[in-house]
């Protein structure tokens, strides 16, 4: 019942008066316009909202009505602040929190006391560089983010902007090797191809991206109103403003641009299987070799077609058949890929850090009138607050759903627990607090399903055993899930009815099967280690700097290089390296932590149709999304308990006209107040609920007094 009518309000909104934002209880709806909408966000947009305060919420609902509300709050009660945004692929997460982060800045600037600090454009900045790095076509969303990000932005006591702090969460590495039909690899490769002419790209020899074979597996490759030359030279500019200068874009690019030789590499059988690379890729590896990694060539074309095996002290080269060939380059390929964004991303975090007003004289010199404090830095410093925004893909189920469904979809279990705890829990501890009777509404708790991925002896510990054990396959794995006795007793894990090697989660939000291939080889996510060694013996600084040769002789390294090596050496050489699912659990727990810290505000993106229709509504699609991200479930909560509430104060001060007779009753006293005027206009007395500080309204009752008050005024 419920379902209709949040279903028809959201309908009547977007496709008769064309507003793409709504309120469902706390959470604020945004359905993907598929239109430009550049009226609904700027400047004037911005002064709407702008310092409204806790009277946000009666103005239009919008994304600024969000942020306006997280900067009220963080200055109201002196905590931080997040603002998570979730929704399908194509939904308009990254738009959302664009736009987030955009009011953020407009009225961080403002505050601060110089326009000088540019923290704020940098803050901005931040976003073209990871869409480049970070972002691909799909064929769902032609911008489509391929991995999470976490950007806490500090602000000084004054709520100016102080600095930044981003995290990201699994990059999506197999797009460096593999591209499906009509997608594409990282925007960056094909602004660089479509640039090559450009003096920061010189003697990188690039040509088309279709001529490489990492770049041309979806096709053409080019996108309908996108201008990749243009999104270079917006890409170049970005990394100069934070911070990244011509030369380390040169090696940034020189280091991609080797990557994309590299996937041209390929393989022919010399007989027996054994794979030898193919004669006619002599010019491209030397290119490779000599211009642009500075790496011996031999040994490059040895390790990509041997591998060393220790075994019992003894250590024997095993020849790879094409196929092994092949994923030990593309192995190789993902961890540089992976390591060039790490290394970026550290280094943007580094500029959106605001540094410390150092009392640099030239600084001085400069603006010698000013009175103004710097900003004071640090995201450490006390009186500090952060607004954190959360930008993360939303829970997914495909045809075929592999090793990184189950890790996104292991987080959306996460937040919605956290989203659950939040809206119900201290909903109901409201309630209890304020002693009013009401019946206690049942929620779903997904704690269950939550342990079942990352307990002791749940999935992923059953999943990093078998990684360990070096020989086993996916199978082995599933065999072992199958024999389980701990799984057994699981009620959010079932095997398939028909056999096939694939287990089924029950999530939240649906049933999904996960099929097995893969998930060991992409957990472990190993490269050839004698593959890495030319790497690192590389003479380009750059090079060896991202794989973190360097950083091996300082006590203290930043942490920041993504890569791993095989483990095929055995015991007396184990690297203890985490797999990737550990990883992932250990960093969603610090996040589960920081968002639990903070205040949380939520915005839920709905993609209304899937043929990028402007303002067309598929109800089906959307109930689907209402349902996966717990919209739904919030409404019933709400609508079965009291949605809104008023503090005796502050209801008779509003109302005081509803009830002349009581005189000054409601400043003296305002509960009898309230007591006495809603028993006058309210007949069903289960409509309110007076608790000891506020009284609380069932749904529709505030809007027949609010009536009241205006026919009486
Ligand atoms: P997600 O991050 O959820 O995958 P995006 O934020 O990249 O999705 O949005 C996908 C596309 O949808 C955008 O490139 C844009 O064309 C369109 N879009 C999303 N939100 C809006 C909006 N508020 N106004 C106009 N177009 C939007
Ligand atoms: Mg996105």
């Amino acid at each position: 019942m419920h379902t209709f009518s949040v279903l028809y309000n959201l309908h009547y909104r977007f496709v008769e008066q064309k507003t793409i934002y709504t309120y469902c209880g706390i959470v604020l709806v945004a359905i993907n316009p598929y239109e430009d909408c550049s009226h609904l966000y700027g400047q004037e947009m911005i002064q709407v909202y702008r310092g409204v305060g806790k009277q946000v919420r009666g103005l239009d609902p919008h994304v600024y009505a969000v942020a306006e509300e997280a900067i009220f709050d963080m200055s109201e009660y002196g905590k931080n602040q997040s603002i998570i945004v979730s929704g399908e692929s194509g939904a308009g997460k990254t738009v959302s929190a664009k736009f987030a982060m955009r009011y953020f800045a407009a009225v961080g600037s403002a505050r601060s006391s110089s326009s000088l600090t540019g923290i704020e454009d940098r803050v901005l900045a931040s976003n073209p560089i990871m869409e480049a790095i970070g972002n691909a076509k799909t064929i769902r969303n032609d911008n489509s983010s391929r991995f999470g990000k976490f950007i806490q932005i500090n602000f000084t006591e004054r709520f100016a902007i102080a600095g930044a702090e981003m995290k990201t969460y699994l990059l999506e590495k197999s797009r460096v090797v593999f591209q499906a039909q009509n997608e594409r690899n990282y925007h960056v490769f094909y602004q660089m191809c479509a640039a090559k002419d450009d003096a920061m790209l010189k003697n990188l020899h690039l040509e088309d991206a279709v001529n490489y074979f990492y770049t041309g597996q979806g096709g053409h490759g080019r996108i309908a109103g996108v201008d990749d030359r243009a999104d270079f030279a917006e890409t170049t500019k970005a990394f100069g403003l934070l911070g990244i200068n011509a030369d380390q874009q040169k090696d940034i690019f020189r280091v991609l641009a080797g990557l994309l030789q590299l996937g041209n590499i390929s393989f022919a059988s010399g007989g027996d299987e054994i794979a030898v690379v193919e004669a006619s890729m002599q010019q491209g590896i030397k290119r490779l070799c000599s211009d642009l990694y500075e790496i011996d060539s031999t040994a490059l074309d040895t390790w990509l077609t041997v591998r060393e095996i220790r075994a019992a002290g003894d250590t024997l080269r095993k020849p790879l058949n094409t196929s092994e060939a092949i994923a030990s380059r593309d192995a190789l390929a993902k961890v540089l890929y992976s390591a060039v964004f790490a290394w970026i991303v550290h280094k943007v975090n580094e500029s959106l850090v605001e540094k410390a007003p150092t009392p640099s004289p030239r600084k001085q010199h400069v603006d010698p009138m000013s009175t103004a404090t710097p900003a004071t830095p640090t995201t450490s410093s006390k009186g500090n607050r952060f607004i954190g925004v959360l930008d993360i893909y939303g829970f997914e189920t495909f045809d075929i759903n592999s090793f990184e469904q189950f890790c996104i979809n292991y987080a959306n279990e996460k937040l919605q627990q956290q989203f659950n705890q939040h809206v119900f829990k201290l909903e109901q501890e409201e309630y209890e607090r304020e002693e009013i009777a009401w019946v206690r509404i049942d929620f779903y708790d997904n704690q269950p399903c939550i342990d079942l991925i990352e307990d002791k002896l749940g999935l992923i510990d059953l999943l990093d055993e078998q990684c360990r054990m070096g020989r086993g396959t996916d199978v082995d794995w599933l065999n072992q899930l199958r024999s389980s006795v701990a799984l057994k007793t699981k009620p959010h894990f079932e095997l398939p009815k028909i056999q096939e090697p694939a287990f089924i989660v029950k999530h939240f939000a649906a049933d999904v099967t996960y099929r097995v291939d893969g998930f060991l080889d992409k957990n472990k996510d190993t490269v050839s280690e004698q593959l890495l060694e030319v790497i690192k013996k590389s003479k380009f600084p750059f090079l060896r700097e991202i794989l973190g040769v360097e950083e091996q002789t300082a006590t203290n390294g930043t942490g920041y290089s993504a890569v791993r090596v095989t483990n095929d050496s055995g015991p007396q050489k184990k690297q203890n390296k985490k797999t990737v699912s550990c990883q992932f659990r250990d960093s969603l727990r610090d996040l589960m932590m920081i968002l639990g810290s903070t205040r949380p505000h939520y915005v839920r993106c709905i993609k209304p149709n899937d043929q990028k229709a402007s303002f067309t509504f598929d109800p089906k699609r959307a109930i689907q999304q209402l349902r996966a991200c717990g919209v739904l479930e919030t409404v019933r909560i709400s609508a079965a308990g009291y949605p809104s509430r008023w503090l005796y104060d502050d209801f008779g001060k509003r109302y005081r006209v509803l009830y002349p007779e009581g005189k000054a009753m409601w400043r003296d006293q305002p509960k009898k107040f309230a007591e006495k005027a809603c028993a006058k206009w309210i007949d069903d007395h289960s409509k309110f609920a007076l608790g000891k500080s506020k009284i609380f309204f069932r749904t529709g009752q505030v809007a027949q007094l609010e009536r009241l008050r205006s026919e009486t005024l």
